[in-house]
């Protein structure tokens, strides 16, 4: 494995997002001196947080998978999980809504799932079910620990036994064709391969090996944290604090200094330098580059996930149809994904992902009142420069509250009581390629050890992290990121078999 050269003794992290947050407790653990600068009051980055009159919105990720993902940057500086976080099991991990008005819960224990596919769609269909698990779950292994969970030099690292297996799966194909060998009814198909939307991809165009995503939310469970996502980075900041790391928080990184071929630091916006024998940067990749480094290397032009409008609401009405994670399917499927990915259009039979945190904690809402989170995929800004600050979020807001009343949401409209509207502008204004947060998408050049690496191209002591590079989106493998740029750093190849959490398979 190729690492940073030189002295790594002190280590400035640039951006508190999971993926900086992630590599500084690795980096502390391993002894060295940390300094977190980060432009924001508070930790989280996309995993942020809206508190107005008394609402506590989750910015970004609701979905948190894979909990273990967390305890182990944890254990890296000898704290335990649940001393710092309370993690409630979803159940159902998602309700899936269809257009015929039918229903059906996503449970991630298999038994009682395989009932609720034959109460919906026959016993065949979950038949066909029980063979996506066996088959998910096997990919799941294979891709974490050949492909996800290490550091690849080069695509000759993926020469060996597990790409011929991965290959003799059927991974390289399409997902939808993958999907379709196990399900038969476009409900469970839409269930099982919808993810690859989180890896920016229409599940015609997506790798099979992108399966896996179903099956960490579908199959390996989906979990809520008491406070909202936005406690998962409070705890590693709190963590990390606690073991030594510095943190500079409201505090804007201008430029990485460089001397002779080397960084040797950074200097903030109000000009104070800050030194450092490593420079890890958090920032999204493409803008790091951009607005931080020296001019000298620039990464290949990036083809970006789609980005995505996002709802917070307040209001005083509960709905009863409805669980935490509530997928709205619209009738129209394939195009809908050729709508925003390919064409550069709103959708037009649109496809909606409803949260409802406050029906599992309702600490984040005053007494009495319900939160409510609406997220719509749109297209990113380099495919459609659309208006969004000359009137289309409130109209486009208007016509997504339309639309959820007229799937059930009766009175949606005039329950709302505080209103926030989130559109690519503002992923751009906060620092986002494209003014999408959802990064590079996972085509095939843009996977694996094609993504690109966290290694600086030139400047040995610059690694970065987050997810622009590998592996990729999403809290998962941002946390996985912050690993990998640690261990560039320590040269620890700490590898799956040491993961702490007992649910690690
Ligand atoms: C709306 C939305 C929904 C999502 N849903 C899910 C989901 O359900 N499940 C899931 O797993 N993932 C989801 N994701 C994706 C997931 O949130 C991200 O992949 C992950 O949080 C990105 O973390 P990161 O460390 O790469 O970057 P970031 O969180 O962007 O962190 C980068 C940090 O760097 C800081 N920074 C930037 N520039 C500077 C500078 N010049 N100086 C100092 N600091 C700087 C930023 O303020 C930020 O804190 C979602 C994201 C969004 C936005």
């Amino acid at each position: 494995m190729r690492r940073v050269t030189g002295p790594t003794d002190r280590v400035v992290v640039v951006g508190a997002g999971l993926g900086g947050l992630a590599c500084a407790l690795h980096l502390a653990g391993a002894g060295r001196q940390v300094t977190v600068v980060e432009r924001e009051p508070v930790p989280g980055g996309r995993a942020g947080r809206l508190s107005v009159d008394g609402y506590e919105f989750d910015t970004g990720p609701t979905v948190l998978t894979m909990p273990e993902l967390i305890a182990e940057p944890l254990a890296a500086v000898g704290e335990k999980l649940s001393d710092w976080l309370e993690l409630t099991p979803l159940d159902p991990a998602y309700r899936a809504h269809y257009p015929d008005g039918s229903t059906l819960d996503v449970l991630t224990d298999t038994v009682r799932m395989t009932a609720e596919i034959s109460r919906v769609c026959g016993p065949r269909e979950a038949d066909g079910y029980l063979r996506f698990v066996d088959f998910a779950r096997k990919l799941w292994r294979l891709e974490r620990d050949n492909f996800i969970d290490r550091n690849l030099d080069t695509p000759l690292d993926l020469l060996n036994l597990s790409l011929v297996k991965l290959l003799g799966m059927g991974g390289f194909r399409r997902l939808q064709p993958k999907i379709n060998q196990y399900f038969r009814d476009p409900r469970t198909r839409r269930i099982f391969s919808f993810q690859a939307m989180y890896a920016g991809l229409a599940p015609h165009d997506a790798l099979a090996i992108y399966a896996v995503i179903a099956y960490l939310d579908a199959v390996a469970g989906v979990f809520f944290p008491r406070g909202g996502m936005h406690a998962v980075p409070k705890a590693l900041a709190g963590a990390a604090e606690k073991h030594g790391v510095e943190f500079r928080y409201a505090t804007t990184v201008a430029r990485v200094e460089t001397a002779g071929g080397r960084a040797t630091g950074v200097v903030t916006d109000s000009g104070e330098r800050i030194a450092a024998d490593v420079v890890v940067l958090n920032p999204d990749l493409p803008v790091a580059f951009r607005d931080l480094l020296p001019p000298s290397a620039r990464p290949r032009k990036l083809r970006y996930s789609p980005s995505c409008v996002v709802l917070h609401l307040g209001s005083g009405r509960a709905y009863s149809r409805i669980a935490h994670h509530n997928i709205h399917f619209g009738a129209a499927w394939k195009g809908t994904f050729d709508e925003v990915i390919r064409q550069g259009l709103l959708m037009s039979d649109p496809s909606l992902l409803v949260t409802n945190p406050s029906r599992t904690d309702p600490g984040v809402a005053p007494p009495g009142r319900q939160s409510y989170y609406v997220l719509a995929p749109v297209p990113h800004l380099d495919s459609a420069p659309l208006a969004w600050r000359k009137g289309l979020d409130r109209r486009y807001a208007d016509e997504l509250l339309r639309v959820l009343e007229q799937r059930g949401y009766v009175g949606f409209r005039d329950g709302v009581e505080v209103e926030r509207i989130i559109t690519p502008a503002d992923w751009a204004e906060q620092g986002m390629a494209a003014g999408t947060p959802f990064a590079s998408a996972h085509t095939f050049t843009q996977t694996g050890p094609f993504r690109p690496g966290n290694l600086h191209p030139s400047l040995p002591n610059v690694v970065f992290t987050g997810s622009g590079t590998q592996p990729g989106v999403g809290v998962p493998m941002v946390l996985i990121s912050g690993k990998l740029a640690a261990s560039r750093i320590t040269g620890s190849t700490q590898g799956p078999e040491q993961m702490v959490g007992g649910r690690h398979e």
